[in-house]
């Protein structure tokens, strides 16, 4: 859906807040408190630039405005930065389910660590702007004061609301003087029981922020005794980027040509395969015949051995046998030699 850019800032340094106007008043995305949208818009080159997801942290009672806080991070968030008041941003969605059911999550603690506020603001606001009765707490992590994103916000909705009371935890920075509910150290079980009083049962937590930080409060939390199904989550996480209507035409061509690739390779295989099958045919042909012209031959030999004549006995001849003249055998007359005979005295 087209929204027109109404309002962009960047506060806290490298937080961009950014105001969505529906260009179509009848036509704007339809949400629940904690969804999220995936944005995309004409960089300076005139490219059309793929979604990026970015939880809406406005209330749903708040539209045909929307608002999104951004961390400018990448190229994507770097060319959203440079965008003016009237620009064109398409907004798909909404999307996901880390809603807050104000009938479900009567009694509920939010846990936000640096922009992870944003999904949780939207809930808060439309607590506020519903006027609820469930009780809201938010234990909110930054590592400087003066980075705390929607501070005063935060504070004008703490004492416009009577349910909802908002603590502070700052890592990197000291803590201005009396400011209340903050604390100078790291968000975790100590903090927690503390701000919730150690009643920490029948209440739903919704934990939104960088990866180790949700890791390691849902850690805290089991080992205070929550039960998992009572803590939600979201991870800002990127998604992969949807493929827009316009880059349709370009992706076709790069899958269609890939799956032609694909199709030729296929058949080049084929063929080798089944080229090396006919030969194996053809070989075994060949073998099978030759087994075949051995054994023929093999039985011809026989059949010639076995249809071969015995050998015949010479004839015999009544003719008288021949008479040969063989000198007689001369008489050996052999005499001992007589030795003398020796005494031993
Ligand atoms: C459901 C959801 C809600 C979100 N809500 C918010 C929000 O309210 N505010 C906000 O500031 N951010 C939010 N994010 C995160 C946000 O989508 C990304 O941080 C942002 O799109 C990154 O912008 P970029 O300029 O770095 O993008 P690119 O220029 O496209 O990023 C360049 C590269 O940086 C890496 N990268 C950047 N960010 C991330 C990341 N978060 N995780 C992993 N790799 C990353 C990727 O490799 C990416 O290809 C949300 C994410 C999700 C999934």
């Amino acid at each position: 859906m087209k929204y027109l850019i109404q309002n962009i800032k960047i506060t806290c340094e490298d937080i961009i807040i950014l105001d969505l106007m529906s260009a179509i008043k009848e036509k704007m995305i339809d949400f629940l408190p904690g969804q999220y949208a995936m944005l995309a818009f004409y960089d300076e080159n005139g490219k059309l630039v793929s979604p990026h997801a970015f939880s809406i942290a406005s209330s749903p009672e708040n539209v045909p405005l929307i608002e999104f806080g951004i961390k400018i991070k990448g190229k994507f968030t770097q060319s959203l930065a440079k965008l003016t008041p009237g620009k064109e941003i398409f907004v798909y969605g909404p999307y996901g389910n880390f809603i807050f059911d104000p009938h479900m999550d009567r009694d509920t603690v939010f846990i936000a660590g640096g922009v992870g506020i944003t999904p949780l603001l939207s809930s808060i606001r439309y607590a506020a702007d519903k006027k609820l009765p469930n009780k809201l707490t938010l234990l909110y992590s930054s590592r400087w004061t003066d980075k705390i994103l929607y501070y005063e916000e935060i504070k004008k909705l703490e004492a416009a609301n009577p349910n909802f009371k908002a603590f502070f935890a700052v890592t990197d920075s000291g803590i201005p003087e009396g400011a209340e509910r903050m604390i100078n150290e790291r968000l975790g079980a100590k903090i927690i029981s503390a701000a919730l009083k150690n009643q920490l049962r029948g209440k739903t937590f919704f934990l939104c922020g960088p990866g180790p930080f949700m890791a390691s409060i849902t850690d805290d939390l089991e080992n205070l005794g929550v039960e998992k199904k009572f803590i939600k989550t979201e991870a800002f996480s990127m998604i992969p980027a949807l493929p827009l209507k316009e880059d349709l035409p370009n992706l076709a061509l790069v899958y269609g040509g890939f799956a032609a690739l694909m199709t030729l390779v296929t058949l080049w295989i084929y063929n080798i395969e089944s080229a090396r099958t006919t030969d194996n045919t053809y070989a075994r042909t060949n073998l099978i015949y030759s087994l075949k012209q051995i054994q023929e031959l093999q039985k011809n030999m026989f059949q010639e051995q076995t249809s071969a004549q015995p050998p015949t006995a010479p004839a015999v001849s009544n003719a008288p046998a021949p008479i040969y003249n063989i000198p007689p055998t001369p008489a050996i007359n052999y005499q001992a030699p007589i030795r003398p005979r020796t005494t031993v005295s």
